[in-house]
């Protein structure tokens, strides 16, 4: 990539907006240091060497208003190719007054010429990556590392930051140049019946670089991360009070309730937020047949089947389990061996129909979990309690989110599914004795595709895409 291929300078508030101790503006591009040095007056005698690569300097902004403005600050200067987006960058330092940093970004563009702008969301990371100082997986783990929402998501996306998702796709890439080269060279000497690399010696190969690939997209679960949701899922005897419970807590009617047994059969999924995090809540259908061991056989039993197979996939993806139990009833037979299943880091026991008599054996149940709460989505007693403890189940990190180790986004797993598609298309070719040409033909391609996950985005709607969610200022 061309060093410092812009020629105007990007300017805008890189810390956190609002009242703050102090806020930093930073600058990157070409007039970067001569429009910060334009308002600056250094406090030591002798002045500052900024053609150095990094210097700080503390001194006053002034601003000619209506009256002289002096704005104490630190300047730090980072000279190109030194600087996180390799272009001369200034962060201006100053105290964190939100009118005061409107006054000095007015002062600035209104000095800097047609050259200075302000900076559109994610751009510094975007210059970042156009001039070479990180690829694009990096890049998008530098996102990652600002949304971390806890120490397991922040040290993957440190790691990715690191270039270990650039290692992997690398060696990848480099086993496929070789694998390619290798049958290209065979097809010389096909005519003479000579093969190079044995079909199967080949066909093994290509088995290394999918098992490869694949062993690395397993580790994402899937549905168990959700990018900005928590998901929660209420399950539990039939007529406990699940759909009623949830619609407490959503504050309005999204789930059936129905007094005979088993009449919600479809999932219901409803976002929420509780205690700051974003929950995806999910009332399971009938989960009578989860356990039960004798299923009723009347015409629902296909009915129930069904919807049980979906509690069931709704439970694996959950990251916490709400179990909800009648208070009033005995806790039923086919759940009393709970504690075999129950994760207690990320189940809460809840007992609904507080409101009644409490006829539950609690001994039980104290043993499965760490959370008991008590309530009634009648009366909503108990519901504040009972919200309180899902929050800290997020914020106390017990839930485990280790498929945040993964090494690939949404994103990049797309590209890594199209390189696995395209080897196994080489493998088939190779296996249906069809000539290489047509195996290095589908090589290329794998090749093509994982390029997409650290390098060569194919156009600039796929750079928009993905530096548009960042915030300004990063
Ligand atoms: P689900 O099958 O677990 O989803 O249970 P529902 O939410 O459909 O509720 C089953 C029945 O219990 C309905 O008649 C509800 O009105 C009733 N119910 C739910 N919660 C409470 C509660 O806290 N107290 C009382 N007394 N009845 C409740």
């Amino acid at each position: 990539m061309n060093l410092n291929q812009f020629n105007d300078t990007i300017v805008a508030v890189s810390s956190a907006q609002g009242v703050a101790m102090r806020t930093i503006i930073r600058l990157s591009g070409p007039d970067a240091v001569n429009t910060s040095r334009a308002f600056f007056t250094s406090s030591e005698s002798g002045g500052e060497d900024w053609e150095q690569g990094f210097s700080v300097s503390s001194g006053h902004l002034i601003l000619p208003y209506d009256e002289i403005l002096a704005v104490p600050v630190l300047i730090y200067t980072m000279r190109a190719p030194f600087s996180y987006t390799k272009e001369d960058v200034v962060e201006i330092h100053l105290p964190g007054s939100p009118a005061l940093v409107d006054l000095i970004l007015d002062a600035l563009l209104g000095s800097g010429g047609d050259y200075l702008r302000l900076a559109g969301p994610g751009e510094f990371t975007e210059r970042a990556y156009l001039n070479g100082r990180i690829d694009l997986a990096q890049a998008e783990a530098v996102m990652s590392i600002i949304t971390a929402r806890n120490k397991s998501e922040l040290l993957a996306a440190n790691s990715r930051l690191g270039g270990s998702t650039s290692k992997l796709v690398s060696s990848v890439q480099k086993d496929i140049v070789e694998l390619r080269a290798a049958i290209e060279a065979s097809l010389d000497f096909e005519s003479q019946g000579i093969e190079l690399v044995p079909r199967h010696e080949f066909v093994q190969r290509c088995k290394e670089l999918t098992d490869k690939l694949e062993g690395e997209l397993d580790r994402y679960q899937g549905e168990k991360v959700n990018k900005d949701c928590v998901r929660a899922v209420f399950v539990g005897p039939p007529n406990a009070g699940k759909s009623s419970l949830l619609n407490r807590i959503i504050g309005h009617e999204a789930a059936l309730v129905h007094a005979s047994s088993g009449t919600t059969r479809d999932a219901v999924e409803e976002k929420v937020v509780i205690n700051g995090v974003d929950f995806i809540l999910t009332d399971t259908a009938g989960i009578s047949a989860f356990t039960a061991p004798g299923k009723r056989q009347d015409d629902c039993e296909a009915l129930d089947d069904l919807a049980a197979e979906k509690s069931r996939q709704t439970l694996e993806g959950a990251q916490v389990v709400l179990l909800v139990f009648d208070a009033s009833e005995p806790v039923p037979r086919e759940w009393k061996n709970m504690s075999g299943w129950v994760d207690k880091n990320r189940t809460i026991g809840v007992m609904n129909k507080c409101d009644l008599p409490l006829a539950a054996d609690e001994s039980l149940l104290s043993e499965c979990f760490r959370d008991i709460v008590h309530v009634s989505a009648l009366t909503g007693a108990g519901v504040e309690q009972l919200k309180g403890v899902v929050g800290r189940i997020v914020t106390e990190g017990r839930l485990d989110f280790s498929a945040a180790d993964c090494l690939f986004n949404a994103r990049q797993r797309e590209a890594v599914r199209e390189a696995l598609a395209r080897i196994r298309d080489a493998q088939g070719a190779a296996n249906a004795e069809l000539g290489y040409e047509f195996s290095a033909l589908h090589l290329r391609e794998a090749s093509d595709a994982l390029a997409r996950v650290t390098d060569e985005a194919d156009s600039q709607d796929v750079l928009d895409s993905i530096f548009s969610r960042f915030c300004i200022g990063k």
